[in-house]
């Protein structure tokens, strides 16, 4: 069993970073669980980040995830290459669990993010940051004039399209099934567009590429036929999973499974247990808002501190 800590932050990512950042220069000493596998967070996995403010030049996504660590660092915070496996926040001292490790805290910053959900296919990983994306808001900017595709059928897959079609030569809509998920207002608007084109009742079975992608091998759900599509861009749009299961039971989370705040301020239902990020966030999903909360949920839990103090 360890001392009371004044905040645990559960994540390493730019809003767990952030929140380390601003909690440590607030004297806080913040003690960090980064997570194992994916310390640094979605960043880890991707090259050239061209939107994050400051960086004219843009910077590839793991060394602003290092910088973002030794800056936390550098103010005194503790970052621990771990991860919480049990939490009970609604006691107080609030408990935080890393294996058999006991840890207690007056105020918890959670921080974990969400997983895109993959293909699950061999090259998917090796070419994500090289023509493999999962953020058209991200990376669209790299495909001027180029033949692209989406994956997916619903809301999000028609907008990530549509916004696609700035840049883009064409854009081939991949969906497995004759006909989309996405609302009818969504929909009209990808029918519309003349640079979208659909590829119906068709999955992808292989991406192609040494250094960036070439192209996907496609196949006919129905017939069983494969074809190959040339294109230089895949963006995977079926789905994210806000990690908010280590919370079951305890902060309320939406029917999709993102943790419900009392938003603008990033306060739970649970007194002192502060969200922020992709685990909060389903609309916006980018590194600087997600930065942005984990500030706002450091200064909300600095504050909350000293009116119970
Ligand atoms: P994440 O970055 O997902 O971090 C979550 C953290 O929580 C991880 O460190 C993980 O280890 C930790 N964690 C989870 N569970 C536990 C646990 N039980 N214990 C301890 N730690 C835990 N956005 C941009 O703005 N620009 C881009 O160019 C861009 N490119 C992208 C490219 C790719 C391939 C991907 C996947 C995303 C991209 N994004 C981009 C989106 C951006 O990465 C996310 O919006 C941002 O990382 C969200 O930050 P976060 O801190 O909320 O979560």
């Amino acid at each position: 069993m360890s001392d009371v800590r004044n905040v645990i932050i559960i994540g390493s990512g730019p809003a767990g970073y952030t929140a380390a950042v601003y909690a440590a220069r607030g004297d806080l000493k913040p003690l960090v669980f980064e997570g194992s596998v994916t310390a640094g967070g979605a960043l880890m996995n991707t090259t050239d980040v061209e939107n994050f403010p400051g960086f004219p030049d843009g910077i590839m996504g793991p060394d602003l995830m290092d910088n973002l660590r030794k800056q936390a660092e550098r103010f005194g915070a503790e970052l621990v290459t771990d991860d919480v496996t049990e939490v009970d926040l609604t006691v107080d001292p609030k408990v935080v669990k890393v294996g058999d490790e006991t840890h207690l805290a007056k105020t918890v910053i959670v921080a974990t993010g969400s997983g895109y959900r993959e293909l699950g296919l061999p090259d998917e990983k090796r070419l994500s940051g090289r023509g493999v994306s999962w953020c058209a808001t991200c990376d669209g900017f790299f495909f001027r004039e180029q033949d692209i595709a989406v994956v997916g059928g619903g809301d999000t897959a028609m907008e990530e399209a549509i916004f696609l079609t700035k840049f883009a030569r064409s854009v081939t809509v991949i969906h497995r099934r004759d006909q989309l998920r996405a609302s009818k207002i969504m929909q009209d608007r990808a029918f519309a567009n003349e640079k979208i084109k659909f590829l119906w009742d068709s999955e992808v079975t292989a991406i192609h590429g040494e250094d960036r992608v070439t192209g996907v091998t496609v196949r006919n759900t129905k017939s069983g036929e494969q074809s190959a599509l040339e294109i230089t861009g895949l963006f995977i749009a079926i789905g994210h999973d806000p990690r908010s299961e280590l919370f079951a039971g305890q902060l309320e989370t939406d029917t999709d499974g993102y943790l419900l705040v009392d938003a603008p301020s990033t306060r739970t239902k649970l007194p002192g247990v502060f969200a922020c990020g992709d685990v909060v966030d389903h609309i916006y999903r980018q590194a600087i808002t997600a930065a942005g909360t984990g500030c706002a949920a450091a200064i909300d839990a600095e504050r909350w501190l000293q009116d119970r103090d």
